[in-house]
Formats: structure tokens, C-alpha cells, sequence
């Protein structure tokens, strides 16, 4: 026992002596809150947590990252401090900093703070061939999955409900399921249609649409067009022709973007290591998903945040020469 305690303090110290360089550094471990498995948000943690981990010997920084219910859950546990980082959509980035909708009992979360925005998140609405849904407006009277509570899906689709002067027991069904249940649900006839904010490609909608007779359709209405141009937080979009096999055109629809948050509770080391790995290997960063393919940089550390960028963010981008 003795000997071993002795062989492992002589083994650390020669580590210690070994890596001198990184004697300073502290061992710190960050979470990150996604999605569903098979979402774009869970490989979005995957490949931010990949660069960060790059550099964990030099930094002490460990990074992991967690299949959660999505944005709004993902706001939540940051604010409680139970996660460091997470991945939201832009409406609710906004609505948490303002303590607005969803966020107005919980009021401001004043140390909300924004890292960088990341891919565009159109309204996705898949339904089957022999549903009859041709767009967003003829989703009442259907059986139509609205999200899980957590996601931002469900909080958006709510708006949407306000929006259009639909009561939920318009839809003939209203299920719940995690976004990773939908597809199977769809091509067995249990659902007509599903409904979500997803970066695209994304490896569900291609699953539904390679296994059974299914489609994109358009998100707008008149209603929504003047939704859209009414909130910040919001823009159009299109799913582009050519992405989806079937779909030739652009599918024309609205969004978000995806946006990555964490609090002014995590540490500016923290928050200066991750933006650094990130926005200092773009390119790197670019190629771990499709839904990367077009980011800027100049975009992302400006579009799409509401709240103000963590200080260790604003560091590295300085130092980036991404701002001044
Ligand atoms: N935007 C979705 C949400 O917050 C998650 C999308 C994804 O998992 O990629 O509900």
C-alpha cells in the first residue's frame, strides 16, 4: 500500500516536472446540454467538445456533452448552474435575457451570456404523401407531433398556435414525442406529420423521407410572414432544392438560429478556451457537420445573440481579430 502511494506521488511529480508548462492549470469539466441523439444539436456539443478536448493537456479543460430535451431545458439548467454551456434557439436566448413568454416567471436571466451563434434552424414541417398537409395552415385536424416539453420546437410551435388563433384541440391528435421517435412514429402511420426547428441536413428529416411516402412543406401563412417581420429574433428561410431526394425547389419556411449560451457564473478561462477552440479552428469546425458548411465567422460572434458575450468569448475574438 505504502509503496504504491509512493510510486504514485513519484509518478505525478515526474508528470508535474514533465509538463511544467501547464503546472497552473487547474482541471475543470464542462457539460454541454443538446438535444435528441439524433437532432443536429447533440453533434453540434460533439464537435465543439471535440476542439476543445484538443487542447485539454494544455488547458485542464475536460468537455463532455449531454443528449437533453432541448433549448428551453438547456436555458434552464445553465441558469441553475447544473450544465455550463448549451445550445438554444435565438427566440429564446431572447425571451430567457428578457424574462419574456416562456421565461416570464422565472423573470431576466440576467447572466445569460452569449458564446456564438451557430447554424440556421428553419421551421422543418414533415408530414406523410396521403396526409393532405400542404403547408403549416392545414396542419389543424391532424395528428401532428408539437415537440417535447423542453424544446424549443414545443415553445415555438406555441407561439405558432397564438399566432394562427389555433387552440391545441384543433389538431385531431397532439403528441409529444422526443424529436429521435418522430420518424418511426410517421412512417407508421401513428402521426401525420412532425414538426421542428433543425439545422439541415439533418439526419431525421433524410430518414423519414428514405422510409416511408413523406414531405416537406412550407412553414409560412400570411399570419406568420407578419410574425416574422415583427420579432427580431426571427427570419425567413429556405430548406434549399437538391438537399432532400424528391425535393427539387426550395422549400420556403422561417427560423431561428441555433446559438451557443452559457452564464457569467462559468469561468472566463472557461469560456476564453471554448470560444478560441472554436472559432480558431472554423475550418476544422466547418467540416464536423454538414449544417456547418456556410458558417462565418464574422456572422457568428454577432448574429443571432442577444445576450451579451461572455468575457473570456470576448478575449479570444479580440485576440482573433474577429472584434475590436
Ligand atoms: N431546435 C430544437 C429544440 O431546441 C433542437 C434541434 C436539434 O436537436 O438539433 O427543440
Amino acid at each position: 500500500m505504502k509503496k504504491t502511494l509512493i510510486g504514485l506521488a513519484a509518478a505525478a511529480s515526474f508528470t508535474a516536472i514533465a509538463t511544467t508548462g501547464a503546472l497552473a492549470v487547474e482541471k475543470q469539466f464542462i457539460s454541454i446540454g443538446t438535444g435528441g441523439v439524433t437532432g443536429v444539436y447533440y453533434p453540434t456539443g460533439g464537435a465543439i467538445c471535440r476542439l476543445v478536448n484538443k487542447d485539454r493537456k494544455k488547458t485542464g479543460i475536460r468537455c463532455s456533452v449531454e443528449s437533453t430535451g432541448g433549448s428551453i431545458y438547456n436555458i434552464n439548467t445553465v441558469r441553475s448552474g447544473e450544465l455550463e454551456f448549451g445550445v438554444a434557439q435565438s427566440d429564446w436566448q431572447y425571451h430567457a435575457l428578457h424574462g419574456t413568454s416562456k421565461f416570464e416567471k422565472a423573470g431576466p436571466f440576467e447572466g445569460l451570456r452569449a458564446m456564438f451563434s451557430v447554424h440556421p434552424e428553419p421551421v422543418t414541417i414533415v408530414v406523410r404523401a396521403d396526409s393532405g398537409i400542404k403547408g403549416l395552415a392545414d396542419i389543424p385536424g391532424h395528428r401532428f407531433n408539437i415537440g417535447n416539453a423542453g424544446s424549443g420546437t414545443r415553445g415555438t410551435w406555441e407561439v405558432i398556435e397564438e399566432t394562427m388563433g389555433w387552440k391545441r384541440s384543433d389538431l385531431k391528435l397532439a403528441s409529444d414525442m422526443k424529436s429521435a421517435e418522430t420518424s418511426g412514429a410517421l412512417c407508421d402511420n401513428k402521426i401525420d406529420g412532425y414538426f421542428w426547428l433543425v439545422g439541415h441536413p439533418s439526419g431525421l428529416t433524410q430518414e423519414t423521407i428514405a422510409s416511408c411516402p413523406s414531405k416537406l412543406v412550407t412553414g409560412l401563412t400570411p399570419k406568420i410572414v407578419e410574425l416574422v417581420k415583427s420579432k427580431p429574433y426571427y427570419r425567413f428561410a429556405t430548406i434549399p432544392g437538391g438537399m432532400y431526394p424528391g425535393h427539387p425547389d426550395d422549400i420556403k419556411t422561417w427560423g431561428v438560429g441555433a446559438t451557443f449560451i452559457t452564464s457569467d457564473k462559468v469561468s472566463d478561462a472557461a469560456t476564453y478556451e471554448v470560444a478560441k477552440a472554436v472559432l480558431g479552428n472554423l475550418d476544422a469546425f466547418r467540416k464536423l457537420h454538414p449544417a456547418f458548411r456556410h458558417l462565418k465567422a464574422a456572422e457568428m460572434v454577432k448574429d443571432s445573440l442577444s445576450a451579451p458575450l461572455a468575457k473570456g468569448a470576448i478575449k479570444a475574438y479580440k485576440e482573433l481579430g474577429l472584434i475590436k
